[in-house]
């Protein structure tokens, strides 16, 4: 049985079953205007933790993941300014080619990362029309209002408002600040559609005239498009509990007439050295900046799993290096067990072990486990049954057997790779048959693929 915290009920809950045992889950993405960091990417581990436990249980996952390139303001309510405008302004860039910089940047690091990535992949300037019919439908339903500045979600007709951060809305309204737009029925109705002016970089047709996107709406309205009227698992960070997602779960339960996300998961937040992790304080890193530091992905990959995600986990080299050593050690260890004779029973091991990753993902416990069972005599059985583990762990004991491959097939790999994600097949076979003509394989794996020297 596995059980996850639910954010909502505030309880461990068994994971909702799905005939055929298919598991919808969404998860927030990036904002695609700067580089991401290390935050955010204990964000992105952690949804690759929930998807590898949940294959390791034998479910197969739908999951979609949203990109961030419009409507995402410098605060999560409806204030400051536009994030992609900032970038472009910075850059000289149009939002499309920050947009496209960004994202390729992400995908990247979340690859070196091995974070295995959701099903669907969705900007939300792809489903603009999709977003205008959804308010349009709000609209219809009573939900949402028009003001000269553009359509608001009015949050009195959803009495269950806060239910997720544990806010009292009535007693918040009562203290709340008059707000300045006074067209707006209360200060905490959040935009559904900005009537742009003019000049606005980013705007689309709309029945209410040129426009573009509040935040929100595109979590609610990808949702909608690739899982449907429900969704078993949505995972974020704690930021996005009491805007977020709260103006999400209005969004798509007044949308539905009913509850859509069945359990949420919260990620609570990296902190460097005890405080928060700030461009200004300089404390802000990117895996690129580790790299230079002598810090593969991989450590960082490492680190992730000596925190529970419910609590903040903080950031030092000190820990850095502690995850560099172990992981070394573990290598070792594991490269011994695969030349090991001796028969050692894992069965203990993989309960454990099992155990741990389905009790609401306790890592800490499942490394501790794998390390107990490397002190074991040599034996292939300990490597048997580590390899099983890496499908949750996700750590790469194939080192020195790719490191050899040249650029120019491992480019080779990549470009089929990405052939067969575009489902061009027939580019993909013949990528195989230089690859194979360069004298090696590619096989397909459970994460990705593999190369093989032929
Ligand atoms: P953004 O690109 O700003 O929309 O954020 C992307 C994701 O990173 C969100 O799920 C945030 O909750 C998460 N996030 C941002 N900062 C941190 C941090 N310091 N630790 C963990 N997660 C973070
Ligand atoms: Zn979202």
């Amino acid at each position: 049985m596995i059980k996850f915290f639910n954010s909502l009920s505030r309880t461990k809950e068994e994971v909702p079953f799905h005939e055929g045992k298919v598991i919808k889950m969404y998860s927030c993405g990036p904002t695609v205007y700067y580089y991401p960091h290390i935050g955010n990417f204990r964000a992105y581990l952690f949804m690759d933790n929930i998807r590898r436990v949940l294959k390791y249980n034998g479910f197969t996952l739908d999951g979609v993941m949203n990109i961030t390139d419009v409507g995402h303001l410098t605060s999560d309510a409806d204030e400051g300014e536009d994030k992609m405008l900032v970038a472009s302004q910075r850059e000289h860039k149009s939002p499309w080619e920050i947009a496209k910089f960004y994202t390729d940047v992400f995908m990247k690091d979340a690859k070196l990362l091995n974070i295995d990535l959701p099903e669907h992949v969705v900007p939300a300037t792809s489903v603009i029309n999709e977003m205008i019919c959804f308010v349009d439908h709000l609209m219809d339903k009573g939900y949402a209002y028009e003001t000269s500045k553009g359509i608001y979600f009015d949050i009195a007709k959803f009495p269950e408002y806060g239910r997720l951060s544990g806010m009292d809305i009535n007693e918040k309204l009562a203290g709340a600040r008059i707000d300045v737009d006074e067209e707006k029925h209360s200060p905490y109705d959040f935009v559904l559609w900005v009537k742009a002016p003019k000049e606005h970089i980013m705007q689309w047709q709309s029945p209410w005239g040129m426009g573009y996107p509040g935040w929100h709406i595109e979590c609610s309205v990808i949702g909608d498009k690739f899982l449907g009227e429900t969704i078993d698992i949505h995972t974020g960070g704690v930021d996005h509990k009491p805007v977020h997602h709260e103006n999400e779960i209005a969004q798509s339960n007044c949308y539905y007439d009913h509850q859509v996300v069945k359990m949420w998961m919260h990620l609570e937040f990296l902190q460097v050295d005890g405080g928060k992790m700030s461009k200004s304080l300089g404390n802000l890193y990117t895996l690129a900046d580790l790299k230079e530091r002598g810090y593969e992905p991989e450590v960082f990959r490492f680190f992730y799993f000596m925190a529970h995600y419910s609590k903040q986990q903080n950031f030092t080299f000190d820990a850095l290096d502690m995850a560099k050593s172990t992981i070394k050690n573990l290598k070792s260890m594991a490269k011994d067990h695969k030349a090991g004779s001796a028969k050692v029973d894992t069965s203990k091991y993989e309960r454990e072990f099992l155990e741990s990753i389905n009790d609401d993902l306790n890592m800490p416990r499942a490394i501790a486990t794998t390390l107990k069972m490397l002190k074991e005599e040599k034996s292939q059985d300990v490597y048997g049954a580590l390899m099983k583990f890496n499908q949750v762990l996700g750590l790469n004991f194939d080192e020195n057997e790719t490191e050899e491959v040249s650029p120019e097939v491992k480019d080779l790999c990549e470009k089929r790779w990405q052939a067969k994600k575009d489902r061009d097949f027939a580019l993909a076979d013949s990528l195989r048959n230089e690859i194979s003509n360069l004298g090696y394989e590619v096989k397909d794996t459970r994460e990705g693929y593999q190369i093989l020297k032929k």
